[in-house]
């Protein structure tokens, strides 16, 4: 079916939208540019700041005592986090930056599988996947096999298959492409993964809170991503794990602190881990940080994945008729996969000009954008508060800065 691209069309889509109340919960200059860089750090809710100012408050009167409370956050938030991403209580915690995690979990597999020396990745992945892994395979001198797919439709299972043998110890792929925003059929390639006796790590740093996720219903191993995109956390945000219940005590991985001890407190001579979640923990919990994140959150989970999930695939929708329409007469066309049933929550909109436009349409106010080599205009409707006007003016705002700067290279 067509989609209305009228500014009317949108103002009813948002008269009738189940979500447009939300948008009042964040903290948000209605004066300012029109905000499409979510999926880079979301916005903040107004709950956020009192929040903050609680657990200031909290640590001025309880001082050390606090940790009583503060040490179960890494877990709770976690279980939290495990509602948006399919995953049961006890599979996730929050630790470390998105970085670290996939170092601990990758080398955790890798050692689970040590008789293989090969890991499997994305050529296309965000480059602190591709950078962890290519360090993981120096210093052990495994082979690192980067796919290289089509940049804008993102890695197919049958890619993946055809790079899987009985060498394989480990594939770690983005269950969203931060460039295309293309999305990965995540049950198929652990179904694959799992065929050959290989682990499954997913980034899902632009999957959690934009697209329905099943950790669990899709059979994935281990996960990451961060927590201040689409979830909200804030800047620095510590980000979130999961490892699947029935690996937790088999895996290992290589940061020994003592959050993952047994009996924390005896301080004891050895490391001795425990057998849950908290085994992937390293050193003290981000208490500020845990705090926004759960703020962060907090309105996700109120309306529910299932809900965001089809306002975002709306807005997306919407955000690739407006760009058909208006952007592609001007020489833009788009980076994210054709398949409609394969985009995430932002598209990428490729141009020659695109990195003057991001800059011109964030200086003059309008939008706010962002720019991804070679030639992409990345554009997140965020569903949370995003509206449906927001994308068609952002369109006109982005058609009237490449007619200026017209189609020719700078
Ligand atoms: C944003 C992002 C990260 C961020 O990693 P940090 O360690 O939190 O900086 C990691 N992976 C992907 C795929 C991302 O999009």
């Amino acid at each position: 079916m067509a989609v209305d691209t009228s500014r009317e069309a949108a103002r009813a889509a948002d008269a009738a939208d189940p979500l447009a109340d939300q948008r009042a919960l964040f903290a948000i200059d209605e004066s300012g540019p029109i905000y499409l860089d979510g999926n880079s750090l979301g916005r903040p809710p107004r709950a956020t700041a009192g929040a903050l100012a609680d657990l200031v408050a909290e640590w001025t009167r309880d001082l050390i005592g606090g940790w009583g409370r503060w040490i179960d956050l890494p877990r709770v938030v976690g279980d939290e986090i495990g509602e948006l991403v399919g995953a049961a209580p006890g599979e996730v915690a929050i630790s470390d930056a998105t970085t670290v995690n996939l170092y601990k979990l990758a080398v955790a597999a890798c050692d689970a599988n040590a008789g293989r020396s090969v890991i499997v990745g994305d050529a296309e992945d965000f480059p602190t996947v591709r950078y962890v892994l290519e360090g993981i395979a120096a210093a052990r001198g495994a082979e690192l096999r980067l796919l290289k797919s089509d940049p804008a439709e993102g890695l197919s299972v049958e890619e993946i298959v055809a790079a899987l043998d009985d060498e394989v110890a480990l594939v770690c792929v983005s269950g969203v492409n931060y460039r295309s925003g293309a999305v990965l059929d995540v049950a198929g390639v652990a179904a694959a993964c799992r065929q050959v006796g290989t682990l499954l790590l997913l980034d899902c740093s632009h999957m959690a809170g934009a697209v329905p996720l099943d950790l669990d219903g899709a059979g994935v191993d281990l996960a990451t991503g961060c927590s201040y995109k689409y979830l909200n956390g804030g800047p620095g945000a510590p980000a979130w794990l999961y490892v699947r219940a029935e690996l937790q005590a088999r895996l290992r991985q290589p940061v020994w602190g003592w959050w993952g001890q047994r009996d924390q407190f005896t301080m004891g001579p050895g490391y001795d881990p425990v057998e849950d979640i908290d085994r992937f923990l390293t050193g003290s919990a981000a208490v500020l940080g845990l705090t926004a994140v759960r703020a962060g959150i907090a309105p996700l989970r109120a309306v529910g994945m299932t809900a965001l999930a089809e306002k975002g695939r709306a807005l997306v929708a919407l955000l690739a008729a407006c760009s058909e329409e208006r952007l592609s007469p001007l020489g833009a066309r788009l980076a994210s996969p054709s398949d409609p049933l394969r985009r995430g929550g932002h598209l990428a909109i490729a141009h020659p000009r695109a990195r003057d436009a991001v800059s011109l349409l964030a200086a003059r106010g309008l939008v706010v954008g962002d720019f991804r080599t070679p030639d992409v205009i990345r554009l997140a409707p965020v569903a949370i508060y995003t509206r449906h006007v927001d994308v068609v003016d952002a369109v006109g705002h982005v058609a009237d800065v490449l007619a200026e700067l017209g189609s020719t290279r700078s």
